[in-house]
């Protein structure tokens, strides 16, 4: 017996048992070992369970409780399995999502644990847990949304414009090529909350991921946030911002909510020593330093990264030292002992 399937161009041949050679055979639509019933060509060392093959022939199956509603079977999508339909099964179209923020019907998902590929394309943060998915945009057009974010209101007040509403918008308003503002350093490519008349936009990651505090066990104090629109120089990265940045009361330090998180110690593929986050202000420092990356002056009565082997003299912006081309995201322990890297260069005796 044999079958044409959609997904390969050869003839796939009915199985009945596998033999012990093609035992470790993975079935190419969910991925899981074939035995038993299967189809296959052994050409290309293809596999299908019976059940995988048969579902695949008909693409399309209705909905149980919605019967104008499509579900379509992603296939051999890796990272996107057959089990999303079986959570789709039970799922629910959302209610009230406004459709000139997605043209189709979003199908709400509560019960699926596994992280999904790609990122919400709204707030830019990996999705887990329940979530809106579109089955009419197919592969490799996904479409999925944290809950979360398909229920962001259209509009609201903040206090970061105590003059306007802010406007939900699927994407940033265009500025100018050369714009060095907030969104256009970041390449903020998710949606925003807008006023045109201010020129002012907060990012969804704003809204939703801005608690009142934060504390990270690299900081002894607590953050807190500064609701506000504000111009302010990040003193953990140098570089400015316009609104919301954080603040500890006891250092009478000011940064950007994302530069909480720089790592302290840190090792990139520059440098043969540790590097380390320095922000202990030392006044009456007049001497210039060049940043070992990008070649412009570093400004150090703000943070950036410096090697504590003093005859090393290297020394980093803050984003240059933690760019993803540079860094690994190696971070080294938090007991890590500076002295270390003096001895490890003693010169040769
Ligand atoms: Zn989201
Ligand atoms: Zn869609
Ligand atoms: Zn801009
Ligand atoms: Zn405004
Ligand atoms: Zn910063
Ligand atoms: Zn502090
Ligand atoms: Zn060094
Ligand atoms: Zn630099």
């Amino acid at each position: 017996m044999e079958i044409q399937h959609f997904s390969h161009h050869h003839p796939l041949v009915f199985i009945q048992a596998h033999s012990v050679a093609s035992k470790a055979a993975l079935c190419l639509g969910c991925q899981k070992p074939v035995k038993g019933w299967s189809y296959g060509c052994t050409q290309c060392e293809f596999y299908l369970h019976k059940g995988c093959a048969e579902l695949e022939l008909a693409p399309k199956i209705q909905h149980p409780s919605h019967s104008s509603a499509k579900i379509t079977l992603f296939f051999g999508h890796k990272r996107f399995d057959l089990h999303i339909n079986c959570a789709l099964l039970q799922s629910s179209i959302a209610a009230n999502f406004p459709n000139f923020l997605h043209p189709h019907p979003l199908h709400f998902i509560q019960n699926y644990n596994k992280e999904i590929e790609p990122d919400c394309p709204w707030c830019q943060k990996p999705i887990s847990g329940p979530f809106n998915h579109c089955s009419d945009c197919t592969y490799p057009t996904v479409f999925n949304l944290h809950k979360e974010c398909a229920e962001l209101p259209l509009e609201i007040n903040h206090p970061c414009d105590r003059k306007h509403p802010l406007t939900l918008l699927p994407q940033p308003p265009t500025h100018p090529q050369k714009c060095s503002c907030y969104l256009c350093r970041i390449q903020w490519k998710g949606f925003v909350y807008s006023c045109s008349l201010c020129n002012f936009d907060l990012t969804i990651d704003d809204i939703l991921f801005s608690p009142p505090t934060i504390t990270v066990a690299s900081h002894e104090h607590p953050w807190m946030l500064v609701s506000t629109k504000i111009y302010f120089v990040c003193d953990f990265c140098g570089t400015d911002g316009d609104h919301s940045p954080y603040f500890c009361a006891t250092c009478h330090l000011i940064v950007h909510k994302n530069c909480i998180s720089l790592p302290v110690h840190i090792m990139i593929t520059r440098h043969h020593h540790t590097i380390s986050l320095s922000y202990s202000f030392r006044p009456n420092q007049v001497e210039d330093w060049m940043c070992k990356i990008c070649y412009e002056k570093v400004d150090i009565s703000y943070g950036h990264y410096r090697c504590p082997a003093s005859r090393c003299r290297y020394i980093a912006h803050a984003h240059c030292a933690t760019d993803k081309a540079i860094w690994d995201g190696t971070i080294m322990p938090k007991g890590y002992d500076e002295r270390s890297e003096e001895l490890v260069d003693e010169p040769w005796k």
